[in-house]
């Protein structure tokens, strides 16, 4: 069985643990190196990417993370866990000192969808999680969003939202925009997984 773990310093990391254990994962909640050295895949989850890096840099966790990360480990990053795989953040929303993981090769606008109060849903098409499965479109939830602004070769956009992508893949590295977990969909999740299981070989469930 492969373990999930949920970054849990700040944010909505609980919608995504119980999307998770629907899926028959094990899934841990990553505090410290330990933990995350046990993980076959990471979820960064929504919140306040500034908040989150300096968190990650206090419980001695940022380092451990770039490793994992450019040694192949798996991670979906949503909203701000975005931000933080991103190799970049556009100068005007880029914190003073904001650093990001680097490892997913997009760049990103934060806060592009404007305040709080500009928060919307909106339905977006997905791809199918097996082939030939009809697609519903997704209730995708956009809270203070970040906005992709440069996608590098290596980039598959699987979403998007008018023009704008807002589902990314690199490999084993998903991320999105929107929050997937608001809305208990757990497609996104089940197309993460489905890759995480073929590249590490091992079973989910
Ligand atoms: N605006 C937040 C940031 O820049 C992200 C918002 C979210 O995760 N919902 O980190």
């Amino acid at each position: 069985m492969i373990t999930i773990g949920v970054l849990a310093l700040q944010g909505d990391f609980e919608a995504h643990r119980n999307i998770l254990e629907a899926q028959g994962v094990r899934v841990i909640k990553v505090r410290d190196a330990q933990s995350l050295q046990e993980c076959d895949g990471l979820i960064i989850p929504g919140g306040e990417s500034t908040v989150m890096s300096q968190l990650c840099e206090r419980y001695g966790l940022w380092e451990p993370l770039q490793a994992r990360l450019a040694a192949g480990m798996a991670a979906f990053g949503t909203c701000a866990g975005m931000i933080l795989l991103a190799k970049g953040i556009s100068g005007a929303s880029r914190n003073f000192e904001q650093q990001t993981l680097g490892a997913l090769d997009i760049d990103v606008a934060r806060n592009a969808y404007g305040a709080q109060v500009d928060s919307f849903e909106a339905d977006i098409e997905v791809p199918p999680v097996e082939a030939g499965e009809s697609a519903e479109p997704l209730r995708a939830v956009f809270i203070r969003a970040p906005q992709i602004v440069r996608c590098g070769e290596a980039i598959e956009v699987l979403a998007r939202h008018g023009d704008q992508p807002v589902v990314v893949r690199q490999g084993k590295l998903m991320a999105s925009s929107f929050h997937p977990e608001i809305s208990g969909d757990a497609r996104l999740h089940q197309l993460w997984l489905k890759g995480v299981e073929k590249e590490s070989g091992s079973e989910i469930g």
